[in-house]
């Protein structure tokens, strides 16, 4: 017996309750709220540890306003491993692996 790959088998934007729905192949479906998601965000820019000294202020409150703001705009399936996810913001450099996000908290 083999076990099939973890995969979403829809992605569904919830704009009425801000959530990103996805029922997987395995018969579970996760809600994720969308300010969740924005923090979990696995980029680069996103990862920068917070222990990193800040050599501007002003970047610190940079880093920290779109994430009460954005909202999702949308999902694109990246290869067969992920998605990314494009906020309102402009922010579109996060890509989340599957197994990433099943292993997020879900809301
Ligand atoms: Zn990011």
């Amino acid at each position: 017996m083999q076990q099939a790959a973890l995969r979403p088998t829809a992605i569904r934007i919830d704009k009425p309750r801000q959530l990103l729905v996805i029922p997987w192949n395995d018969g579970v479906t996760s809600e994720y709220r969308w300010q969740a998601l924005r923090e979990a965000c696995p980029c680069a820019g996103c990862r920068t540890p917070d222990a990193a000294p800040a050599p501007d202020p002003l970047q610190l409150v940079f880093k920290l306003k779109p994430a009460k703001v954005a909202k999702l705009e949308g999902a694109e399936v990246v290869g067969n491993y992920a998605v990314r996810l494009l906020w309102t913001d402009g922010h579109k450099t996060g890509i989340y692996p599957w197994e990433y996000l099943r292993g997020l908290a879900p809301a």
